[in-house]
């Protein structure tokens, strides 16, 4: 086992963590309280080549593999999660779901100008009443005007009011269940095509998500991401490069957590002393860095296995499981080591805490995580009880 990064990678995350301390930290704290979708800075993070990092070169993309790519996507997390949204989104849901499932024409079509932050791209997954399950969808697509005709709702889409392209799941024939699904490449340009800001959320609050009517919006025979059927499949393997992203992007967040610990911890003075000379404080930093360590070699092997073309779903889960819920542990302890001060917003971490408490939600809740890891250890799917 070789855990050193080559020379590329270190200087990669050495970049990434340059652009992010200077770029993205000093936004942050504005952009949250704003509830402020910073199109500048995803301009920036495009012109690094940040939001097509896994895209080969002919398409547009920076053509890193995925454990460089996890390298830049920490630090982004690092920095703030609303702008590692945007990479997950963008790179993981939109480009490398259009790398594995499209034609050479849609490639063309889409990865560059998504590669270079021209346009944005939104998943839409989600609806109203279908969640965890999603191979449920409610949303119809059905055949007119020479291609689809599609009408149904969305619900938490990232990025959908800014998004020009949209990966809409819809069911073809709900006759066929999963196997009528299909995945269309929607032009949200259209009238029928109306998304809502959804406000107050509990963080990420400089990330934009969107509530999204389909009102009759027209996709041409040319704008389905494989065939029909392939809705679920494209669907989870987008999903596979999703969690790994979001895992990525957790790890940053524990880092931030010890970074911001231990910087505290050596100035804040209590009873004559830095609070961290006590043991107890101590112990607290010591836990968060351990779990740092653990998450981001869960990650790295995810990643690794991804580049070696090996099956990964299930390792990747537990990356997702693992990393999501440690930061969560870090974030809460980080408070706890800055005490007062941690709960308001002159420091990071109340944000971090705000921010990472969705990761557990979103991209298959840690409950799904756990589903999915059972099965492949038991070989019985408790998904759906019998
Ligand atoms: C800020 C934000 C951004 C988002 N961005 C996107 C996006 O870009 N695209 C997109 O498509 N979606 C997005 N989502 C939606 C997100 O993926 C869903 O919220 C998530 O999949 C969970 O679905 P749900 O909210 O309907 O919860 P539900 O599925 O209703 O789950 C509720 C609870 O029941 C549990 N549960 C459900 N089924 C089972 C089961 N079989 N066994 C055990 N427990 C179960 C869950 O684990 C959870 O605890 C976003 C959500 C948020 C909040």
């Amino acid at each position: 086992m070789d855990f050193e990064l080559s020379d590329e990678q270190g200087l990669v995350r050495e970049t990434a963590r340059a652009f992010t301390d200077n770029e993205i930290v000093e936004r942050a704290r504005e952009n949250d309280r704003n509830e402020h979708f910073d199109l500048e800075l995803v301009a920036k993070l495009a012109a690094q080549g940040y939001l097509g990092a896994i895209v080969p070169r002919e398409y547009g993309g920076a053509g890193l593999d995925y454990l460089t790519y996890g390298l830049i996507v920490e630090e982004i997390g690092r920095g703030d999660s609303a702008m590692r949204t945007v990479v997950s989104v963008q790179t993981s849901l939109v480009c490398s779901a259009i790398l594995r499932w499209g034609t050479e024409e849609q490639k063309q079509h889409y990865l560059p100008k998504l590669c270079s932050g021209e346009w944005l791209g939104c998943f839409a997954l989600t609806e109203p009443d279908t969640g965890s399950d999603a191979a449920n969808q409610r949303t119809r697509a059905r055949r007119g005007n020479g291609g689809w005709v599609i009408n149904g709702a969305k619900m938490f889409i990232s990025m959908g009011n800014h998004a020009k392209v949209a990966l809409v799941f819809a069911q073809t024939d709900p006759e066929l269940g999963h196997r009528g699904l299909a995945c269309f490449l929607v032009d949200t340009d259209q009238p029928g095509f109306q998304a809502q800001e959804i406000h107050h959320k509990m963080g990420l609050r400089g990330s934009d998500t969107a509530e999204i009517s389909l009102d009759d919006v027209e996709a041409p025979e040319d704008a389905m991401l494989g065939e029909i059927g392939d809705g679920f499949k494209v669907a989870m393997s987008a999903l596979d490069s999703g969690r790994y992203s979001v895992a990525a992007g957790c790890v940053g967040i524990c880092q931030g957590c010890v970074d911001a610990s231990v910087r505290y911890s050596k100035e804040r003075q209590q009873f004559g002393r830095p609070i961290a000379s006590f043991q107890l404080v101590q112990a607290m930093i010591a836990n968060m860095v351990v779990e740092t360590e653990a998450a981001r070699m869960l990650v790295w092997r995810a990643g690794y296995l991804k580049d070696s073309g090996k099956p990964n779903t299930t390792e990747t889960s537990i990356a997702k499981l693992y990393s999501t819920e440690a930061a969560i542990r870090c974030a809460n302890t980080a408070i706890q080591v800055h005490g007062g001060s941690g709960y308001v917003d002159d420091y990071p971490v109340e944000r971090y805490l705000r921010d990472v408490r969705v990761t557990t939600l979103y991209e298959g809740t840690s409950q799904i995580q756990q589903l999915i890891i059972g099965r492949a250890v038991t070989g019985i799917n408790a998904l759906i009880p019998s």
